[in-house]
C-alpha cells in the first residue's frame, strides 16, 4: 500500500492522523511487537514508548521473548516485560508494531482492545482499530519517526537511538533494497539529534562472542552450495553448539555472511527447536524474492529477507524449500541490476 492509500474512507483523513488524535485522547498504552523481537521491534517501540512518555503518558511494554542481548545496553530494553500473556491490565489502548497478524505477537490476551496496528510487512490482517500500514518503509522504525514528528514531541537521544536502531538493522545494515531517500532523511535527523553511526554500527553487528565467531567458522565450513554456487545453505545443529559453547541466540545475523560472497544471490539457513518445530530464515540480494516462499510455507518478510516455521520432518521440508529457492533465484536474476 503507498501512502495516499492510508486513508480512513469515511473521514479522508490520513489514518496517521487518527493515530495522533487517538494517542492524545487516550492514558495508559501497551506496545507489542512480534515475538523472537528484533532490532525494528525493539527500536521502534522504545521510540514510540519514550515519545508516549514525553507526553505524560503511561506505557508498558511486553514481548514474548527477551531482546537479542547485545540491545540490553540501549535504553530502556531493561524495561521491556516478557510474557505469553496479558491478563492484568488497565491499558485503554493496545500498539502493536510489525506484525501482520496478533498471533504474530507470541502473547495471548490481546484480542478485543482499542488496537493501533503499524506495520511496513506485506500481507498485514488490518486487525487494528487503526490501520498504518507502509510497504514502502524500509523499517517500522521509519513510521514511528513519522509519528513523533506529527505529534509534535521533540527527537531526544532515546527516541532517536532507536529510529536509528530500527533502521540500521532492518536494512540489513543498508543492504536491501526498499531504502529510499525518507530512509536517510529520517537518518540524518536522527545523527544531528546526536546519534554516531560509528559507535552504533560497532554496538549493534561487533559484539560477537569468541563462542559465536567459532560459530561462524563451523557454520561456513559445512555451507552447501547449490545452483551452481547462487544459492548457500546452513543448517544448524545441537552438536555445532555444543561444541562451540553457543546457543541457539547466538545464530541471529549470521545468515547474512554468505552474501558477502559476490556470486551468492540467496540463503537458506534450517534450525531445529528443542521443540522439534523447523525455523528457516531466507535472505537474498537484489530482486531474489524469498518472502513469496516464506508466505508459501505460513510465514512472511520482505523481499530480501523472511522466514517461517513448519514442522518437520527436516528432510522433505529441505527438500521443498530448496526447491523453491532455486526458482526464485531463477526468476530475480532475470531482473539484477549491474
Ligand atoms: P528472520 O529470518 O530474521 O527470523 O526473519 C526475517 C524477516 O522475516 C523478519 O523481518 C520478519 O519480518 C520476517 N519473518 C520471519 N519469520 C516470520 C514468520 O514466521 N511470519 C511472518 N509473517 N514473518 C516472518
Ligand atoms: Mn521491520
Amino acid at each position: 500500500m503507498n501512502r495516499s492509500e492510508t486513508m480512513t474512507p469515511a473521514t479522508a483523513k490520513p489514518v496517521v492522523d487518527e493515530i495522533c488524535d487517538a494517542i492524545h485522547a487516550r492514558r495508559r498504552f501497551l506496545i507489542t511487537s512480534h515475538a523472537r523481537p528484533d532490532g525494528d521491534a525493539v527500536g521502534s517501540q522504545l521510540a514510540m514508548a519514550y515519545a508516549l512518555l514525553a507526553l505524560g503518558k503511561d506505557v508498558r511494554i511486553v514481548n514474548a521473548d527477551p531482546a537479542p542481548e547485545h540491545y540490553m545496553e540501549f535504553p530502556g530494553v531493561d524495561h521491556i516485560e516478557i510474557a505469553r500473556e496479558v491478563i492484568e491490565t488497565d491499558a485503554d489502548a493496545l500498539i502493536v508494531m510489525e506484525s501482520g497478524d496478533l498471533a504474530r505477537t507470541g502473547i495471548r490476551g490481546l484480542e478485543g482492545r482499542f488496537t493501533i496496528n503499524i506495520d511496513h510487512h506485506q500481507g498485514n490482517t488490518n486487525y487494528g482499530t487503526l490501520n498504518w500500514l507502509d510497504e514502502s518503509a524500509a523499517a517500522c522504525g521509519e513510521l514511528v519517526f513519522e509519528l513523533v514528528q506529527k505529534l509534535g514531541i521533540p527527537l531526544t537521544m532515546e527516541i532517536a537511538t532507536h529510529v536509528y536502531l530500527a533502521i540500521l538493522t532492518d536494512t540489513g545494515s543498508f543492504h536491501h533494497s526498499n531504502i529510499t531517500p525518507r530512509t536517510f532523511d529520517i537518518c540524518r535527523q536522527t545523527v544531528e539529534a546526536g546519534v554516531n553511526p560509528a559507535a552504533m554500527a560497532r554496538r549493534v553487528f561487533d559484539s560477537n562472542s569468541f563462542g559465536k565467531l567459532k560459530l561462524i567458522g563451523a557454520l561456513l565450513d559445512e555451507m552447501e552450495l547449490l545452483a551452481e554456487g547462487r544459492l548457500a545453505v546452513l543448517s544448524l545443529n545441537d552438536d555445532v553448539l555444543n561444541a562451540t559453547g553457543t546457543t541457539y541466540n547466538d545464530t541471529e545475523g549470521l545468515i547474512n555472511l554468505p552474501l558477502t560472497a559476490r556470486e551468492i544471490q540467496a540463503v537458506a539457513f534450517f534450525k531445529v527447536g528443542a521443540d522439534g518445530d523447523i525455523r528457516v530464515s531466507l535472505r537474498s540480494k537484489y530482486d531474489v524474492d524469498v518472502r513469496a516462499v516464506a508466505s508459501r510455507h505460513g510465514g512472511g518478510g520482505h523481499k530480501n529477507a523472511a522466514g517461517f516455521t513448519v514442522k518437520g520432518p527436516l528432510a522433505a521440508v529441505r527438500t521443498q524449500v530448496l526447491d523453491e529457492v532455486i526458482e526464485a533465484v531463477a526468476l530475480g536474476m532475470q531482473t539484477r541490476p549491474e
